[in-house]
């Protein structure tokens, strides 16, 4: 039975495959009905100060539930939803989930929990970018959440004509993160010229926490260099005690990562926040 089972699962995964592969040809329009039909949804991740690993915030990360493929992560969706302009559309529809979620959420996060955002560079580049983020603001409970615009590193690069751009995303009381941090080409340069509030250290560093004997150069370096621009670091991919020892050791802020929750619906936040028991201090 278990061979059986193995050969539908193999047999299903190769037509999910396929399906992806046919949408390249037509991604715009499954993109577009997608948002229609309500196929996409949001998780949170939880975030956690490193010290007593209060919850202080969680990340909006996009689910894609497709009829067909099954859930397709936004790795497979959001370059093509660039690529076809449809990231605006696609954006609108992730701040009107966010705001759909935003009053479960207050019974899980403290207030000025912090809401972080993926935001792509093709949507702050839009002629609708600020009335979107007006509209998204009007639409969240009044002074309770601090949102962070998160922003990869990778995008952070291509943004030379961004700094005005970003001192209206701070007046309008919003925080920003380089996201990702580590795999660019070093923006290091804008880390001086940008105000920028939270690094977030990409997982590939943290990744070898512990699996090496010596810790990656490059990570002792960011974490130095963070330090002397007295920004806030956030450690993605947190998997293991050990790496959450070692980061808050070295004075990291804040954790994710699989150690203290995989992304869940707001619903099952609710539980996992309930259920949840924190170390003796
Ligand atoms: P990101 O912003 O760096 O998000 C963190 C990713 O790492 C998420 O993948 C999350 O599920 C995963 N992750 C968290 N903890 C762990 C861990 O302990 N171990 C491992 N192995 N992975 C962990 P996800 O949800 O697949 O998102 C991938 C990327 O897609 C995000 O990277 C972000 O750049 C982009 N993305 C997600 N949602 C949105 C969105 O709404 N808008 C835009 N523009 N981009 C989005
Ligand atoms: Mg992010
Ligand atoms: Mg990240
Ligand atoms: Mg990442």
């Amino acid at each position: 039975i278990s061979v059986l089972l193995g050969l539908f699962v193999g047999v299903l995964t190769t037509l999910a495959s396929g399906y992806i592969l046919n949408m390249r040809l037509q991604p715009g329009r499954e993109i577009l009905s997608g948002i229609k039909r309500n196929q996409f949804y949001v998780v949170w991740q939880p975030v956690v100060e490193s010290g007593k690993l209060r919850v202080t915030g969680a990340e909006a990360l996009l689910r894609w539930k497709h009829p067909q493929a099954g859930a397709i992560p936004p790795d497979a969706f959001i370059g093509y939803a660039e690529a076809q302009d449809l990231i605006v559309p696609l954006t609108r529809h992730l701040f009107k989930l966010i705001a759909a979620d935003a009053t479960t959420l207050q019974t899980v996060l403290p207030p000025g929990a912090k809401l972080g955002v993926n935001i792509a560079p093709g949507h702050m580049h839009a002629p609708s970018f600020k009335d979107d983020v007006l509209r998204f603001l009007a639409s969240l409970p009044h002074g309770y959440f601090q949102l962070v615009f998160e922003i990869t590193e990778r995008d952070m690069l291509k943004e030379t004509e961004a700094a005005s751009l970003f001192d209206w995303i701070h007046q309008q009381g919003i925080e920003i993160a380089i996201d990702d941090f580590g795999t660019g080409h070093s923006a290091l340069i804008y880390l001086e010229k940008f105000t920028l509030d939270f690094l977030k250290i990409d997982r590939g560093f943290i990744n070898a926490i512990g699996t090496e004997t010596v810790t990656s150069p490059v990570l002792d370096a960011v974490l130095t260099l963070a330090n002397k621009l007295n920004m806030t670091t956030v450690a993605e991919g947190v998997e293991t005690p050990e790496q959450a020892k070692w980061l808050r050791a070295r004075g990291v802020n804040y954790l994710q990562g699989y150690l203290f929750s995989y992304p869940l619906t707001v619903r099952e936040l609710v539980i996992w926040q309930r259920n949840r028991v924190l170390p003796e201090e």
